[in-house]
């Protein structure tokens, strides 16, 4: 089935000008222009703040329809109705300005603060998504009729560390599914801070040895170049 045809002021193509087709511009990932086949892409900012509007219409449909943290795995369609929704109206109210994806988009420099800051979210909402794929497993086997002890254990696994502080932190399975996202987001952000230090300080005392080594391999150089 073809998909019609939408066009928006904002939506062109930077290389030659032509109006772009809203419903076969792919916001996640490269288009390609129709007329000059640039490869072109939405900004980081619209592709993140839809995810964002996207988990967030999936959470409040989790609580409309009362999902609770045992039935997970319910998200799942939630997420993926949510991501068709929110495409379409992002598209519709707020249709994105396209770049031109650059070629060496790799070999670019990123400032070291910038690093740090993707490596924390990588991590960050990475543990969280791991945890929530995770509780799909552990739904089941509540539903399945899992020991009691089994099933105390997988809570206070997923309850650390801010259970510690404050006992509304504690997840049971009965406990909504947008509250086990809060918990597990929460929680997670302790471990990603823990993760990105640790790697950032095994990449420095990587990175030492050879930065010595470059130095000492260009002087011999540099000499031959004074003869
Ligand atoms: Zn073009």
């Amino acid at each position: 089935m073809e998909l019609p045809e939408s066009y928006s002021e904002r939506t062109f193509c930077p290389h030659c000008g032509e109006h772009l087709n809203l419903n076969r511009l792919n916001i996640y990932g490269v288009s390609k222009c129709p007329v000059c086949e640039s490869l072109l892409a939405v900004s980081r900012l619209y592709r993140v703040v839809t995810w964002l509007l996207t988990i967030g219409a999936s959470l409040l449909l989790a609580s409309v329809f009362r999902v609770k943290a045992y039935a997970a795995v319910a998200w799942i369609p939630l997420l993926l109705t949510s991501a068709v929704l929110i495409t379409i109206f992002a598209k519709a109210w707020f249709p994105p300005k396209v770049g031109l994806v650059p070629m060496d988009a790799a070999g670019k420099r990123t400032e070291p603060w910038l690093r740090n800051l993707s490596l924390l979210l990588m991590f960050w909402f990475g543990q969280t998504f791991f945890l929530v794929a995770y509780s799909f497993i552990a739904g089941s086997a509540y539903l399945l009729g899992g020991t009691q002890g089994d099933i105390r254990e997988l809570c206070e696994f997923f309850s650390l560390p801010l259970a510690w502080v404050n006992s509304r932190f504690e997840i049971s399975p009965t406990i909504s599914l947008p509250a086990l996202f809060g918990i597990v987001f929460a929680n997670s952000f302790f471990y990603a801070v823990t993760y990105t230090a640790l790697t950032r300080i095994v990449q420095s005392r990587l990175r030492k040895p050879f930065t010595k080594l470059g130095i000492s391999a260009t002087q011999p150089d540099d000499d031959d170049d004074c003869i």
